[in-house]
């Protein structure tokens, strides 16, 4: 069986694949290349999702496929090679998948309780339970576990929740069936998790337009007015910010993951611009300082994937640090951001076009740079475990 990725992994990440895995990823390479590819383009100019695709995705069982889970569930590194993949042909495709398959997956793991999860992961795998994450909210973003401002009323003597509040940049949200929301207890002031019907009446969500990244991805201004939620729909296993830090930090790792398969799919397009090209009657890809910059931009790919690569085989063995899913969401992008600004510079004015791909993995960096923690939080994430100082605040 060829190698899938190639040039683009340098240290031959993929041989820690089995046969069937590769099988998998090979199958979500076919579709990507003849069914996702040739649309891409069109939609992110237009601001759209093409959503004729989202079922067909879905239908190709990747989030726990029937073939690899025979005992037990997918293992970490397919997972991320499959995250790899989809960002490898677009930011946006990757990020709409992994709202289901990392962020939703991931608060349902986390905060659910056992019956709850008995209940609701069956569906969330199969896509027939749709969800988003709703954490960041318009006033509070990097300070949001201090800030948090949604806030959850228990009506006195009934299994009933009130919300309120307004939650900004939630992606995904306009195809969800329920929205993860998470609010501060009016009586204890901890942080709760809720799972709201999208369509709950109080619920109003608002397209954000004028984004100059990640464009196909659709993002929502959540507003909650007097949200009735039962008891039941509670997760309850979140009792406080701690445990959705316990999520983001699962989900860093998977952002890392896209921040390189952005370098990824960059690279490559770059390499085949500057292999056609020809300037001064010799190939873009003879000159000494273009070989310089693909040089460099095959460096920072093979160090994020070394790196993203050894977080998850730590992951698999139980590791959990803050610190480490910081380390890997921080570095990666910031390879990331030179290695797409390097890329869209060796395909010079035809770089700034949506018809040589650069260009909208060049946009598209910008949002992954700042989700999921910036830079500089995850710069203090980091800083804290180094020093044992937190200095968010000063
Ligand atoms: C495309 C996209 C998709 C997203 N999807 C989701 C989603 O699905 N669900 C969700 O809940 N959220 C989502 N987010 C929100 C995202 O996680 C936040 O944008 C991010 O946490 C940063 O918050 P902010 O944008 O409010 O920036 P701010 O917190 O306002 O930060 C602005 C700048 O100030 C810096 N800064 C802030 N505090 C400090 C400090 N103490 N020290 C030094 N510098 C500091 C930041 O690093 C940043 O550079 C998404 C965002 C984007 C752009």
């Amino acid at each position: 069986m060829d190698r899938l990725y190639g040039i683009a992994d340098w240290y031959d990440a993929e041989s820690l694949l089995t046969h069937d895995e590769r099988l998998v990823l090979g199958r979500l390479r076919e579709f990507l290349e003849t069914t996702a590819k040739p649309l891409v383009g069109d939609y992110w100019e237009r601001g759209e999702f093409p959503y004729e695709i989202a079922q067909p995705l879905i239908d190709l069982d990747i989030m726990e496929p029937a073939e690899l889970t025979q005992e037990g569930p997918a293992r970490g590194i397919y997972q991320g090679f499959r995250i790899f993949e989809l960002a490898r042909t677009d930011a946006s495709l990757a990020t709409f998948y992994t709202a289901q398959a990392g962020l939703f997956r991931t608060a349902i793991r986390v905060g659910a309780s056992e019956e709850q999860k008995k209940e609701w992961m069956p569906k969330v795998i199969d896509f027939s339970l749709r969800g988003v994450f709703s954490l960041t909210e318009p006033e509070h973003g990097s300070d949001i576990a201090g800030g948090l401002a949604t806030t959850a009323r228990r009506e006195p003597g009934t299994d009933t929740w009130v919300l309120d509040g307004e939650k900004r940049w939630i992606g995904g949200a306009f195809t969800a069936d329920v929205l993860a929301v998470f609010a501060r207890d009016v009586e204890d002031g901890q942080v709760k998790g809720f799972l709201v019907p999208r369509e709950a009446p109080g619920v109003t969500l608002e397209k954000i337009h004028r984004k100059t990244a990640l464009r196909m991805m659709q993002n929502a201004h959540i507003t909650l007015d007097g949200v009735r939620v039962t008891e039941a729909d509670r997760l309850h296993n979140v009792n406080s910010f701690k445990d959705v830090a316990a999520m983001l930090r699962a989900m860093r790792s998977d952002v890392a993951w896209i921040a390189t398969g952005i370098q990824a799919g960059a690279f490559e397009a770059a390499l085949r611009y500057v292999r056609e090209r020809e300037q001064f009657g010799r190939q873009l890809g003879s000159f000494q300082l273009v070989q310089e910059k693909l040089a460099r931009m095959l460096g920072n790919l093979t160090a994020s994937l070394s790196l993203v690569v050894r977080l998850t085989e730590q992951q698999e063995k139980g590791i959990y640090r803050d610190q480490d899913s910081a380390l890997a969401k921080m570095q990666t992008s910031l390879l990331m951001r030179e290695t797409v600004a390097l890329a869209r510079e060796v395909v010079g004015g035809n770089g700034i076009t949506l018809d040589t791909d650069v260009a909208r993995f060049h946009a598209d960096a910008e949002a992954v740079y700042s989700y999921e923690g910036t830079h500089e939080i995850n710069a203090l994430i980091i800083g804290r475990a180094l020093t044992g100082h937190g200095a968010f605040t000063k």
